[in-house]
């Protein structure tokens, strides 16, 4: 019989490239969604009449007390969130409720309805924030450094102390930022390779930008699904941190993808202070040696060709009109 997952946040970056790694793995996939007014599934729209959609939201419990009960998932996918960093400071209470509290929600439905189900938590290298060595492992110490990266710490430290507690197979994985061509709009690297191929192709003037000084250790989300699969398929729960080991500053990133598209990047961009954050992480790396060593993990699509690929995706994308 194939295995049944419950993917929250199935219509996010990461939701949909799991969604598509599960279902080539022969996993009936199921995916929680809740009601918006417009209904926007462009991440998963290819992938649709392959999975099943339950409603649901991570601040209802009852709501998912009964898509599990509906499901009868063997795994639990949690990947919903309020997930962009500057929104956390506008919306830190929502973003406590939804990234923090959910994550118990979802914890204690899985308590009621069958304690046997799998548990992933996406938790997120913004815990490690100001950070406290370099690079970061499973034993960094945290230092948050927005209400996002706090809400992470909370979800993090509620799964580990529900797999203490009740015995639950509940593994947290420690994921540094992973991008892609269905990335947000709003993150930096998506940010700037829209606007790359938009200003080549003529349809803007300027990129505005914020910090151009801060690095970060990005990968490809598609490599990085399949680690949270690992995760569960092991006969223990436990901590892991998926990253590269390599680390890029913003300003590198606007050299590789002007560089794609045959511009100079100081000819297009204004920093504008709008997008500078009240309290900044300055620096992360990931030292993914465990992820290796227990799970066989490894990235394969390098930074250089993950910008790539990203800006030919918008090139591509602005020219048929899918976007604009
Ligand atoms: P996205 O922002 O692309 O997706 C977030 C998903 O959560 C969407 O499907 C969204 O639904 C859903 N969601 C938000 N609020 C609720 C709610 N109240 N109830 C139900 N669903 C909700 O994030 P990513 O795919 O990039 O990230 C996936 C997870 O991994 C997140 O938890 C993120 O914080 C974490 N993470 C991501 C990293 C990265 O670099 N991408 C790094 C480390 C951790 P809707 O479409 O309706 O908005
Ligand atoms: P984060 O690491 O989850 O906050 O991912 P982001 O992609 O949102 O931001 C990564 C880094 O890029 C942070 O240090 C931001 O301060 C920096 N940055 C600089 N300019 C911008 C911008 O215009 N938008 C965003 N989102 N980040 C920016």
């Amino acid at each position: 019989m194939s295995k049944r997952a419950l993917i929250t946040g199935i219509t996010g970056q990461d939701g949909s490239y799991l969604a598509e790694f599960l279902l080539s793995m022969g996993y009936q996939v199921y995916g929680l969604v809740r009601r918006t007014s417009t209904v926007r599934y462009e991440r998963i729209r290819h992938i649709q009449d392959q999975v099943t959609l339950v409603p649901g939201d991570m601040s209802d419990q009852t709501s998912l007390t009964r898509a599990l009960q509906d499901v009868k998932p063997d795994e639990v996918y949690n990947l919903a969130a309020q997930s962009f960093v500057q929104t956390s400071w506008s919306q830190p209470v929502f973003t406590g409720d939804v990234t923090a509290l959910g994550v118990t929600r979802m914890l204690d439905a899985i308590l009621m309805v069958n304690p046997a189900i799998r548990f992933y938590q996406a938790s997120s290298s913004e815990m490690f924030g100001k950070v406290q060595e370099v690079p970061q492992t499973e034993k960094t110490p945290f230092y948050p450094r927005s209400p996002y990266g706090v809400a992470k710490v909370y979800g993090h430290w509620i799964t580990v102390n529900y797999r203490e507690s009740y015995n639950l197979h509940a593994s947290s994985g420690i994921l540094f930022n992973h991008e892609s061509p269905r990335r947000g709009l709003e993150f930096v690297t998506r940010k700037v390779t829209y606007h790359a191929a938009k200003i080549k192709l003529g349809l803007a003037k300027e990129l505005r930008i914020g910090n151009l000084d801060s690095q970060r250790d990005w990968g490809f989300a598609g490599d990085y699904v399949r680690a949270m699969w690992l995760m569960l398929q092991q006969d223990s729960p436990d901590d892991f941190v998926v990253a590269t080991g390599q680390t890029h500053s913003v300003q590198r990133l606007l050299e590789l993808a002007f560089d794609v598209v045959g511009l100079k990047w100081q000819d297009y961009t204004v920093q504008d202070p709008a997008f500078v954050r009240p309290a900044e992480v300055d620096l992360l790396i990931g030292n993914p040696e465990k992820a290796g060593r227990v799970l066989g993990w490894e990235p394969h699509i390098s930074f250089e060709q993950l910008v790539q690929m990203m800006v030919e995706a918008d090139l591509a994308a602005l020219k048929n009109g899918e976007l604009t």
